[in-house]
């Protein structure tokens, strides 16, 4: 009897082992299948502008002594194509990065919205974009500035290239218990229902036309939630299709820090 309750005693120890070892291994499957998929899809995405590059080097190579048109037109679209490759791979650096941990500082976030927002509206001398707070609430987050620039820098840059109006954008900055939370707000073209789960993911665009008319990667959002992440805050979306889109990120606050 003793014997049998032993061997029970091993039994059970192995098929927990065994089951720890599995639910291991099907983790790094997952995350090596992930970086297949990311791997083939930046592969994608370059191979486009290589594509056009070619044919563009092609037409030159034929036409482009005897025709200044054609060289024109060609040289150009060739260099807008380069651009796009160096924001592309500058993009998956980053995104390459994200396991490094960068000096965190704390960020006065009015100050620093202040300025990124005179940045993109000098870039964009057409948008307008305002910025409220509550003067009586200090706003400082453990987040490196970069960081914060760039997840700003992303959001501003879609609400202004995803408009057919005259880009209008509220940045609306107010605290929680522990949080602050920073709402970019545009007057935009908003996103559908069916897209919205999908905005976060590398290389998603809901208006593909649109994204790659302005030289957009579909990476900024996936850049956008990694650094948030990063720093322990949440990143949310609403939108109005065809009326506008709010995006909510919470950073933690100053006291929250050990
Ligand atoms: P992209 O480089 O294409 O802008 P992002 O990751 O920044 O890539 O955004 C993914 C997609 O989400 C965009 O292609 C666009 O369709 C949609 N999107 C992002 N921000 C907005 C916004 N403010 N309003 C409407 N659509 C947006």
């Amino acid at each position: 009897d003793v014997q049998i309750q032993l061997n029970d005693v091993r039994h059970d120890e192995i098929g927990e082992l065994i089951s720890v070892y599995k639910r291991m291994m099907g983790q790094l499957e997952e995350s090596f299948l992930q970086q297949q998929r990311f791997i083939s899809d930046a592969s994608h995405e370059l191979r486009t502008p290589i594509q056009v590059l070619e044919g563009h080097l092609k037409l030159l190579q034929r036409w482009g002594k005897d025709d200044a048109a054609i060289m024109e037109e060609s040289l150009s679209t060739s260099l807008a194509e380069v651009a796009r490759m160096r924001s592309l791979i500058e993009e998956l650096l980053d995104l390459a990065r994200r396991e490094t941990v960068d000096q965190t500082k704390y960020v006065d976030l009015v100050e620093a919205t202040r300025a990124i927002a005179r940045e993109t509206e000098q870039l964009h001398p057409q948008a307008k974009i305002i910025i409220e707070y509550d003067k009586n609430n200090p706003f400082f987050a453990a987040i490196s500035e970069d960081a914060y620039n760039q997840i700003v820098r992303n959001l501003l840059q879609n609400a202004i290239r995803y408009t057919e109006k005259i880009p209008n954008v509220r940045i609306c900055l107010t605290n929680e218990a522990q949080y602050h939370r920073i709402e970019v707000e545009d007057n935009g073209i908003g996103i559908q229902k069916d897209a919205i789960p999908q905005i976060f993911n590398r290389f998603f665009r809901a208006d593909e036309a649109r994204s790659r008319e302005h030289g957009g990667t579909g990476l900024g959002l996936a850049i956008v939630k990694m650094l948030v992440e990063k720093y322990n805050g949440k990143i949310s979306v609403d939108s109005d299709y065809g009326k506008g889109t709010k995006f909510t990120i919470l950073l933690p606050v100053k006291s929250q820090l050990k």
